[in-house]
């Protein structure tokens, strides 16, 4: 018997040879929290990964969500990002885990999403060779929350780790401004080695998909730094 990452409850194991031998990570989560995280399926906006049956038709343009469109329509943000794939959907039950993990700093459960994340990256990025990059925090964010929780989420897939290649500024505040008016704002993020970005493709690492401007600032500086494709894994969709 083990117990449950996210509701402490036991869980029943099944003992294998995968995992004596170190190959997969045992069951970690209770049968009633898994079935209670909702996983993101079926056909999806091109780019951000939205449930195409949740996008009404009338903002649908083609293959791509109304969102997605104004991004693709702004020179500034067009072509910025091929795909963002998520996870999960944020329900309330993924509210108060994800909650649980940033805020209240419970690094560990990080591993409670380690199969379906790993699932995700298999299916729509494992065949290309990305670059992980997870979006940074900033010195004052990291040092209140004592870590990362998408650097985190990259080592799911890496566990051996990556170079740091992007960081992130603390003076910049993130407004409430529309997201356009934002993304011309400064960035707060920069490239710490230049030269290693340019012509990879680059797949970026956070814990949630909101409007995708953090996404596509982070995007802006890997681009203008010579990276080629840019894609985003994250582990939740709002
Ligand atoms: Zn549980
Ligand atoms: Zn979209």
């Amino acid at each position: 018997m083990s117990n449950c990452l996210v509701c402490q409850g036991e869980v029943a194991s099944s003992f294998g040879w995968d995992e004596f031998l170190g190959i997969s990570k045992a069951e970690q989560v209770c049968e009633s929290c898994e079935q209670a995280f909702q996983k993101i399926s079926g056909k999806l906006c091109r780019i951000c990964g939205r449930v195409w049956d949740e996008v009404p038709v009338e903002n649908r343009h083609g293959d791509i969500c109304f969102d997605c469109h104004r991004w693709e329509s702004d020179d500034e943000t067009a072509g910025m990002l091929k795909m963002n794939r998520s996870v999960f959907t944020y329900n309330d039950h993924m509210k108060e885990v994800l909650a649980q993990y940033k805020f209240r700093g419970d690094a560990i459960l990080v591993d409670a999403f380690y199969k379906d994340f790993r699932q995700m990256y298999e299916k729509y990025f494992k065949k290309d060779s990305w670059m992980l990059v997870p979006i940074p925090l900033g010195t004052g964010r990291l040092y209140e929350r004592g870590f990362n929780q998408s650097l985190l989420l990259a080592k799911l897939i890496a566990p051996i780790g990556f170079p740091e290649l992007l960081a992130k500024t603390d003076s910049v505040k993130q407004s409430k401004k529309a997201r356009q008016e934002r993304l011309h704002q400064e960035n707060p993020f920069y490239v710490i080695e230049p030269q290693k970005v340019r012509g990879k493709s680059i797949l970026l690492i956070d814990d949630i998909y909101t409007t995708g401007t953090t996404i596509r600032m982070a995007a802006k500086i890997l681009k203008e730094a010579g990276a080629g494709d840019i894609s985003s894994l994250t582990l939740v969709r709002s």
